[in-house]
């Protein structure tokens, strides 16, 4: 009998993706991982987004405004704070326990996933011809609910972008639904 996932396996193989880390917040919550832990310390935006959660930490003065939500007449909307006058404040570490809480509240229960794909190094004359390997490779991280043969799509869609981030890096034509990603 195949394995459910030897069909998944082949076609990431085809794909140059790997899973590099997992983390299962639904077995996670009595004592977090170092490397959720780690992403609370270094990239807690990214993780909150990731889990489309509200960010925790209190709110505070924009400096940049000193609160106004205005750097000068003619350029009205300060950009550090979009104009409310508030920022997050970055010097408050994310608490991985409230987090994995909160993630819990809002029926995330799935898995952290760190993912992986050779950056590609586009020839300028032939765009459809790169030279890519795994000692130079892109990292991500994604959230998704199950870990099957449905996290595919979610992998390829991730790895698509880091292609268009390295056509765009290589002064390439990239597909238009690929904007606004860096
Ligand atoms: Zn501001």
């Amino acid at each position: 009998m195949l394995h459910p996932f030897r069909r998944l396996s082949s076609d990431l193989f085809d794909a140059d993706i790997v899973i590099q880390k997992i983390i299962w917040l639904a077995a996670s919550s009595a004592t977090p991982v170092d490397e959720f832990k780690e992403l609370c310390d270094g990239d807690p935006e990214m993780l909150l987004a990731l889990m489309g959660l509200e960010d925790p930490r209190a709110e505070i003065e924009c400096e940049s405004c000193d609160g106004t939500g205005e750097i000068h007449s003619h350029n009205p909307k300060c950009m550090s704070c979009s104009g409310t006058g508030k920022v997050r404040d970055e010097n408050e570490a994310l608490d991985a326990e409230e987090v994995l809480t909160s993630a819990m509240h809002a029926n995330k229960y799935g898995f952290l996933i760190q993912v992986a794909t050779p950056v590609r190094v586009y020839e300028k004359a032939d765009d459809t011809i790169y030279r890519s390997g795994w000692g130079h490779y892109h990292t991500g991280w994604l959230y998704v609910d199950a870990l099957d043969e449905t996290v595919f799509p979610v992998l390829t869609a991730w790895a698509e972008k880091m292609e268009a981030s390295d056509r765009r890096k290589a002064g390439l034509a990239i597909n238009s639904d690929d904007q606004g990603w860096t």
